[in-house]
């Protein structure tokens, strides 16, 4: 088929990369120059395990393509999926303006029939709005789909070859026939394609998001109440994830969550709850929840130097909002490491994927190195934000070795305490 796909991030370019991978032919638009100019030469704008590879294999086949014409994406494609950014405004309500610049330069280019395809989390009614934007710039005909995206960061190429689902919103058979066969590479065991009304698949997005975050954060307030009794989460965790009706999955404590997805998208769902007049007061607390774990994990080791930074020099281990992405957008690890400089604390921080991008965040004031052991040297502390695999399994003889005083503080659960122990290393974790 003939696609394409407007806004080359982190959804954008994946879905672009694994259609044109499936023998389709994409053009990939976006208004960001540089990121087009760079993508023709080969270098690839975002970490993404496997990217690489399906991006070069499809751009040297000639079915991807990058550019920044619209028009030129519109008249050679029937699909126009858009995966343009939908930030957090101030109210915390999604803004969606990005969907409907596209929206609408599409429809004042197409120059015949089209289906435009969100791909982009947006809220319920936003199918409406888009709509009605086409029928006022266009008198040609169109289909919408609302088509919201699952694939996680880290491994995102592979979400997006095997979903769990597709959800697919339209109400036109014709449509879902065509979304069918587009899909149906990506589903050969069995198909898990979902077909509904528009606003159904725009709410199952946040619905699905939020329940997800809302996990994370009751699993983070358990670790604080197990704190105060003398419980281990650890421990908890694997009595309630053994029940097949509450399952394993997202149920570890940590530092909070971040990310480009789950903080706005919580947000967007309680302003919707907000302005129907039906309260989301979980998504409310959750959210609340949330803040409250990052600040509390920042607080422990402030307060474990009496507020004193002193001449005292942190050690950072992961910077990344989560492992395998260089994404640092709400990151916990940045919401602390402000802190941490704003109390006088010297920082050195290391991550293998996102220096480059937490920089853009966090200026001169964090010292960063490519080698995650040199920072080390002559640190008060260890902090780890990151579940990065490399730091599953290190070297603690060398951290001994390394730090003034051997302590970590570990935001993500990584090490058997009593291992840790034995190490000669003061260990302080989530809930335990
Ligand atoms: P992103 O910021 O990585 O990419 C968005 C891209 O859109 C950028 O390259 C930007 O230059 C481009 N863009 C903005 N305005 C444009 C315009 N008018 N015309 C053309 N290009 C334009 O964003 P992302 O993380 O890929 O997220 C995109 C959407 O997908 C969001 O709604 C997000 O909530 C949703 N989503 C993201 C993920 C994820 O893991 N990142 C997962 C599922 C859904």
């Amino acid at each position: 088929m003939k696609i394409a796909v407007v806004g080359v991030g982190y959804v954008g370019l994946v879905a672009a990369a694994c259609l044109a991978e499936g023998g389709n032919h994409v053009v990939c638009v976006d208004t960001d120059k540089k990121k087009i100019e760079d993508l023709k030469e080969g270098i690839i704008p975002i970490y993404e395990p496997g990217l690489t590879e399906i991006v070069e294999r499809n751009f040297a086949a000639g079915r991807l393509i990058f550019s920044t014409d619209l028009k030129e994406g519109v008249d050679n494609s029937l699909l126009i999926f858009i995966g343009v950014g939908t930030p957090s405004a101030a109210d915390g309500s999604a803004d969606i303006s990005a969907v409907l610049s596209v929206a609408g330069s599409v429809a004042e280019v197409m120059d015949g029939y089209r289906i435009i395809v969100t791909k982009s989390t947006v809220p319920v009614g936003t199918h409406k709005k888009v709509s009605d934007l086409i029928s006022s710039k266009t008198s040609k005909p169109f289909d919408y789909v609302s088509n919201p995206e699952f694939l996680k960061e880290g491994s995102a190429v592979e979400d997006f070859m095997k979903p769990d689902r597709v959800i697919i919103g339209t109400t036109n058979p014709a449509v879902m026939e065509l979304m069918k066969v587009l899909y149906a590479p990506f589903m050969r065991k069995k198909s898990r394609m979902l077909f509904m009304d528009p606003a159904s698949a725009e709410l199952a997005k946040y619905a699905s998001n939020t329940m997800l975050a809302t996990r994370i954060s009751f699993m983070n307030e358990m670790s604080v109440l197990c704190e105060k009794v003398g419980a281990d989460i650890e421990m908890v965790r694997a009595g309630m994830g053994s029940d097949g009706r509450i399952g394993s999955s997202f149920l570890f404590a940590g530092v909070g969550y971040g990310g480009s997805c789950f903080p706005k998208d919580v947000r967007a769902l309680s302003y919707v709850g907000r302005q129907y007049e039906c309260p989301m007061t979980i998504a409310e607390s959750v959210q609340k929840a949330n803040l409250l774990q990052h600040d509390r994990f920042a607080q422990k080791i402030l307060d474990y130097y009496g507020g004193q930074a002193g001449e005292k020099v942190l050690a950072v281990w992961g910077l990344a909002f989560k492992a395998k992405t260089d994404d640092v957008r709400e990151s916990p690890a940045i919401h602390c490491v402000k802190k941490f400089v704003e109390a006088g604390f010297k920082i050195k921080a290391y991550d293998p994927e996102a220096m480059e991008n937490a920089r853009a965040e966090l200026g001169d004031s964090v010292e960063m190195s490519k080698n995650s052991y040199e920072i080390l040297n002559g640190a008060d502390a260890l902090v780890i934000f990151t579940d990065w695999q490399e730091f599953r399994t290190p070297d603690f003889e060398d951290i001994v070795k390394r730090l003034k005083k051997p302590v970590i503080f570990d935001g993500r659960n990584l090490y058997d305490p009593a291992y840790i122990k034995k190490q000669g290393i003061e260990y302080h974790s989530i809930g335990r």
